[in-house]
C-alpha cells in the first residue's frame, strides 16, 4: 500500500526579492507536485511558470541522468554516455592544454546554479582566477540587460 502524500513548506531556490513560499507534494519519498503557499502574501498560492513544473522537468522522462560526449561531427547530434569522471578528467584535459598555451581563451561563463555561496559566489570565481582566465562580469544576459537600462 502506498504511503499517503505528505507537503513540505520550502521557499524557492532562485534569487528573486520575493523568494516565493512553495508547498511541495510528497508522495512515497518523491516530490509530485510543486504550488505556491497560499498563506504567503507575496506568492498567494502562485509560483511562476519555470518553477510551477519543478516536479515535471525533475521526473521528465528524457531528462539527462548523465554526461554526454559529442561523438560526430559538430551539428550531427550523436552523442555517447560517459561517466562524471571521465567527463571531468576529459575538461580537466582540455582546460589545462588551453591555460598552458593562452589562458585568456577561456571564457569564464558561469553563473549560480541553485543560488548556493559555494556555486553563486565563489569558487567558479576562484577557479577561472587560477587558470588565468579571462574576466567576465559573470553573466552575458545580466549585464546587457543592464546596460540597455541606462
Ligand atoms: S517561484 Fe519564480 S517568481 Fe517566485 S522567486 Fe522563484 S523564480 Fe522567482
Amino acid at each position: 500500500m502506498n504511503a499517503p502524500a505528505e507537503f513540505a513548506r520550502v521557499v524557492c531556490p532562485h534569487d528573486y526579492p520575493d523568494t516565493c513560499a512553495m508547498r511541495v507534494t510528497v508522495k512515497d519519498g518523491r516530490a509530485v507536485k510543486v504550488t505556491g503557499d497560499p498563506d504567503h502574501p507575496p506568492t498567494q498560492g502562485v509560483l511562476c511558470t519555470k518553477v510551477s513544473r519543478y516536479a515535471e522537468q525533475t521526473h521528465y522522462r528524457n531528462r539527462l541522468l548523465t554526461p554526454m560526449r559529442r561523438v560526430g561531427a559538430k551539428g550531427d547530434g550523436r552523442f555517447e554516455a560517459v561517466s562524471w569522471d571521465e567527463a571531468l578528467t576529459f575538461a580537466a584535459e582540455r582546460l589545462n592544454k588551453i591555460a598552458a598555451r593562452a589562458p585568456e581563451a577561456i571564457l569564464p561563463y558561469s553563473y549560480a546554479g541553485t543560488m548556493g555561496l559555494v556555486q553563486g559566489e565563489s569558487i567558479a570565481t576562484r577557479f577561472f582566477n587560477v587558470l588565468g582566465a579571462s574576466r567576465l562580469d559573470r553573466t552575458i544576459c545580466a549585464a546587457a540587460g543592464a546596460a540597455d537600462l541606462r
